[in-house]
């Protein structure tokens, strides 16, 4: 008997189902009686917020954190498609936890970016599951690689902010495993994270941290995850449900959460003691290889170095008619004060401590400044004035610009992809005045770019993390030569995208659109984006040749055909058929980014596996066929094919595909078409007064209950107290908190705030009009 088996066997019950929960908002319990220490745990993903003391602790990241290297977030690192260079990130966060006595990081998000909007798209990595999977498991890789823990986060399909605690992710099981489950799968299968992080919502109906057929028949038992499922914070919707759905910890914890109630399921025999033995088991694994205590000291220094070189790869050349590089001697000026004061990172739990921040102005003294708009992105006639008549006297104007922090955080999503009237005017002004005006972009996502064609070029550098100023200035003036590339796809407008009008449009989120996310609606839509996905220019120039299949081998070279040196990302599609089963047009199955000397060729190798070609239909299946396979710099750049014969299974067309929109999408799919998809009609819930639950929140229930309306106001006026005394939703800190408070279901607030006893049960017990009981159960405890 090992020593765990041996700690299992002496812990009575109560203990294992206490120790399933945390001690607080960041550790584990300790059990001295048997040996069993804490362990330490915090954010993620694109550094550390480890908060010193427990008492301010959050899970929105307002209270202070430990100063940390703040790297370049998910959207920038993935701009990268550098699986090598996100590795190193990873470990060097790795280091820093060592330092921090960190045991567990949660991140990295491999969620799916399936809508611009979605107000944490700048923690995910892309809207293509195979560069998702793969970037994420490269994070993983290097954040393990010390003996640090990842926690693969959020599982699965959470894709909106919007009512993010409580809304049902609805879809057909095609969609599920081919676009939302996928990116999990190979983050899993290569990179085997020490705990997955399961997510608020709700998957057809069934709340994550519930979901047995999420959590053990797909997690475990057919992508083999031997570690350990905690909760996103507050995610713990039934404990007992969860137990039996191989859900672990619950955190953060101080609730004691549906303690009493998990006893009482083992005494019915509703829930064996074998399940809490699993949990409990795995509990225990977890922390014995868990650091304990603080060691080392990282080099904050070679870590910002480290920051500096990922913002740079991961920056977007979008589009360049020559004002770039800038050349020696030109006289520069830098316009917005972004330039000034960088957006470099996002809102919400994420959000680190910098150690330094450099700014642009800092990393690119000899370029004069014009503040243009201020920080929150307005403008006026003075403003404008004073820049255009910068502009004028420079031979290249450089404006920053992009969405402020109030438009992007977590917690909520963002309305429209609009840029700030104030942004926009100042561009179109200084554009006039200048035809060598270049745009610098700050933002996590995707934004409308109305304006593009009246500049020179477009740099988008993301959310490039502490050391972006000083990567913008290596990339402005031409010492790293641009090499990232979209790894998501930016419209020309909101309304191109398919799911515009039922996004967010109600509690749930009904993923209509199917498998055609992100460029594989585009591309089958033939809607011509504004940057396809794939899409990044270079200094230089890379020509493909070569290509070769033998066998699931494929082989092409590609040539550095410019002046500078310069790296690629070769890319690899492949088109299937498209006489059957209704499929994407092209899909990503392979890449590769390699660094070139100018005339230096180099030779690619991708393997294929059957995935590649396979669709699922009751499990994946390949459909027999001619299928092309094309290589390049992008999707808009492909400039090699060739056609391949798979041998595979012909697979029935279901009778709803002929004529329907998923066999030639344009515009939004309909409700109906949908259902006919899913094979059943999807009605959202809507919370009545007399059936209100633990689930419902202080939103839903406030208009028909008095006491929830007093809660509410109690809730509003502590937010406010804690963001500058004022009511104010268009501070980001505010709609976050209230939409984490009020807009989470009555049990999320119970947990997060380590609320013990029966006080919610109580007040929804009034809210639904039963006061005398709701007091009984208050004060029953
Ligand atoms: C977020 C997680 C985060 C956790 C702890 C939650 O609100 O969704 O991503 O790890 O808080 O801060």
């Amino acid at each position: 008997m090992d020593n765990v088996e041996k700690i299992l066997s002496a812990m009575a019950l109560e203990d294992k189902i206490a120790l399933c929960e945390g001690a607080n908002f960041w550790q584990t319990r300790a059990m001295d009686r048997y040996g069993i220490p804490a362990v330490f745990m915090c954010d993620g993903p694109h550094g550390l917020r480890k908060q010193e003391s427990l008492g301010g602790t959050d899970m929105l990241g307002v209270n202070e954190s430990i100063p940390a290297t703040c790297f370049p977030t998910a959207v920038t690192l993935a701009d990268s498609w550098d699986t090598q260079l996100i590795e190193e990130v990873g470990t060097a966060i790795g280091e820093e936890a060592e330092a921090m006595g960190v045991a567990l990081v949660l991140g990295p998000g491999a969620n799916i970016k399936r809508n611009p909007l979605c107000g944490r798209n700048f923690e995910y990595f892309s809207e293509d599951p195979l560069l998702a999977g793969k970037l994420a498991a490269a994070h993983i890789k290097g954040l393990q690689s010390n003996g640090t823990c990842a926690s693969l986060k959020h599982f699965a399909a959470n894709n909106c902010e919007t009512s993010r605690f409580n809304s049902d992710s609805v879809m057909d099981e095609r969609t599920l495993h081919e676009i939302y489950l996928a990116a999990f799968e190979t983050a899993i299968k290569e990179a085997r994270p020490a705990t997955v992080m399961c997510a608020y919502n709700k998957l057809n109906g069934i709340h994550c941290s519930d979901n047995k057929k999420l959590l053990t028949d797909i997690l475990r038992s057919e992508w083999g995850f031997d570690g350990l499922v905690i909760t996103d914070w507050g995610a713990m919707n039934d404990r007992v449900e969860g137990f039996l759905a191989g859900c672990d910890l619950n955190m953060p914890g101080g609730s004691n959460y549906m303690f009493k109630n998990v006893l009482a399921a083992v005494k019915s025999r509703r829930l064996s003691e074998a399940s809490i033995n699993n949990s409990a088991r795995r509990m225990l694994r977890f922390i014995e290889r868990s650091r304990k205590s603080a060691s080392g000291s990282p080099s904050f220094e070679a870590h910002n170095t480290l920051a500096r070189r990922a913002a740079a790869e991961g920056a977007v050349l979008l589009q360049n008619e020559g004002a770039l590089p800038i050349k020696h001697g030109q006289k520069t000026v830098l316009i917005g004060e972004m330039a000034r004061t960088p957006r470099y990172q996002g809102s919400g739990s994420s959000h680190i401590n910098p150690t330094h921040v450099t700014s642009a102005i800092e990393a690119m003294p000899d370029a004069e400044f014009a503040l243009g708009c201020t920080e929150s992105g307005e403008t006026t006639p003075e403003l404008i004035a004073e820049a255009v008549m910068a502009a004028r006297t420079a031979d290249v104007a450089v404006i920053f610009a992009g969405l402020p922090d109030r438009y992007e955080s977590e917690g909520f999503d963002r309305e429209d992809m609009a840029m700030p009237e104030g942004h926009i005017e100042l561009i179109q002004a200084v554009a006039t005045a200048n035809p060598n005006t270049v745009v610098v972009l700050s933002c996590g996502g995707a934004v409308e770019c109305p304006w593009a064609e009246r500049v020179n070029a477009v740099l988008y550098a993301g959310l490039p993390g502490q050391a972006g100023g000083a990567a913008i200035a290596d990339l402005l003036y031409g010492r790293v030569n641009p090499s990232g590339k979209l790894a998501e796809t930016w419209p020309v407008s909101y309304t191109d995208c398919a799911v515009h009008p039922y996004f967010t449009s109600g509690r749930d989120a009904e993923y209509r659109e199917g498998v055609y996310v992100g460029y594989r609606y585009y591309d089958k839509a033939g809607v011509k984006p504004r940057w396809t996905f794939g899409h990044g220019l270079s200094y230089t120039t890379f020509a493909y040749s070569d290509l070769r299949v033998e066998g699931m081998s494929v082989t092409c070279t590609v040539t550095n055909t410019g002046l500078v040196p310069g790296a690629e990302v070769a890319q690899l599609y492949i088109a299937a058929p498209q006489n059957g089963v209704h499929r994407p047009v092209k899909e990503l199955r392979g890449f590769k980014k390699v660094f070139l000397q100018p005339g230096e060729s180099a030779k690619l190798h991708f393997e294929l596996t059957e995935r590649c070609f396979a669709i699922w239909q009751d499990g994946w299946k390949v459909p027999v066929g001619e299928y092309t396979v094309l290589v390049g710099g992008g999707l808009d750049d492909l400039q090699l094919c060739t056609k391949l014969h798979v041998d595979g299974v012909t697979l029935p067309i279901p009778a709803w595909q002929p004529g329907s929109w998923y066999e030639s999408p344009l515009g939004a799919p309909s409700k109906s078409g949908w259902e006919t998809v899913l094979g059943r009609a999807h009605k959202e819930a809507s919370p009545q007064k007399g059936a209100y639950t633990m689930d419902d929140t202080l939103l839903d229930m406030k208009a028909r209950s008095f006491v929830m309306r007093c809660v509410y106001k109690g809730v509003e006026a502590t937010v406010a107290n804690g963001t500058g005394g004022k009511r104010d939703p268009s501070d980001p800190e505010f709609r976050m908190m209230m939409a984490s408070s009020a807009g989470a279901p009555i049990r999320v607030m119970q947990i997060n705030g380590a609320i013990r006893g029966g006080l919610f049960a109580g007040l929804v017990d009034m809210a639904n009009g039963h006061y005398l009981r709701g007091l009984w159960r208050m004060i029953r405890g």
